[in-house]
């Protein structure tokens, strides 16, 4: 059986799972293992997402739960991203109802580890959280094929999507695929807000080259997307010192001159 959510495109045998660890074959059917299994519920400042240009100054409550198409060594969630934490279930119904009883909430995010993987979940409470006007915000690595993500979009009311690098290499190193990647961005950016995010890596990704193109790119769709460059620390299988800061501010500085949001986070 194929799994057909993300460009692994993933053949799964009978009771076998996926790359991302969180879709099975189960019984000739693929099915999302871990719908509904929250690792982490708390309720973040929409900075933190990080969205800077969707409701400012708003709580929104962030669910996370286990897996990830990709598997980059510097993963900062690595605990839940790589691993199979404790978890509680929380049915779509219930997470509208604990959304609703928190004060200045806009929302809910799926975030924390890739939320695509969790397709059906993402649908089914994102059409509840609708219902209760409540806004649906996806943290996601942009790794998911088109078909599902043209479902999954018109859902969305705002994404903040990663670009991990600019280098297809890059990519294929760490599980993923970047064209892929870029054409979640243009499609979400279509039907919802959008910002980018891109961890600085030193030596990885650090060169203005790379940052030059990304923002030509970005600043394509449109040069008023929010782009945040956001400072690596040492994790998981990573132990170079975390990025210089005078970096992030140089590239920060180069993306200025292709678009008109750009921030330094984590510094
Ligand atoms: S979502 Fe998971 S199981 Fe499905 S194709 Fe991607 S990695 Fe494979």
């Amino acid at each position: 059986m194929k799994c057909e959510i993300c460009p692994h495109n993933c053949d799964i045998p009978e009771n076998g799972y996926g790359f991302c660890g969180a879709r099975k074959n189960q019984g000739g059917v693929i099915v999302c293992d871990n719908y509904g299994k929250i690792t982490s519920l708390a309720l973040d400042p929409i900075e933190k997402k990080p969205l800077y240009h969707f409701f400012p100054g708003s709580k929104i409550l962030s669910v996370g739960s286990y897996g990830c198409n990709m598997k980059c060594g510097f993963c900062q969630n690595f605990e839940i991203s790589q691993r199979k934490p404790r978890f509680d279930y929380i049915s779509p119904e219930k997470l509208v109802e604990i959304a609703l009883n928190e004060s200045e909430n806009c929302g809910v995010a799926f975030t924390y580890n890739e939320p695509t993987i969790s397709f059906e979940y993402a649908v089914d409470c994102a059409k509840l959280l609708k219902q209760a006007n409540l806004k649906v915000v996806l943290v996601s690595n942009g790794q998911i094929n088109a078909s599902p993500l043209e479902q999954l979009a018109p859902l969305v009311d705002a994404w903040n999507i990663d670009i991990k690098a600019w280098s297809a290499d890059f990519y294929r190193r760490h599980g993923g695929d970047f064209e892929t990647a870029k054409r979640t961005v243009e499609i979400a950016s279509k039907t919802a807000h959008v910002e980018v995010t891109t961890l600085i890596i030193p030596g990885e990704n650090d060169n203005d080259d790379e940052i030059v193109a990304l923002a030509t790119w970005l600043a394509d769709i449109s040069p008023e997307t929010p782009y945040h460059l956001s400072r690596y620390f040492p994790r998981y299988k990573y132990s170079a010192p975390p990025t210089p800061t005078d970096s992030l501010f140089r590239l920060a500085e180069v993306a200025r001159r292709y678009l008109k949001y750009v921030y330094v986070g984590n510094v």
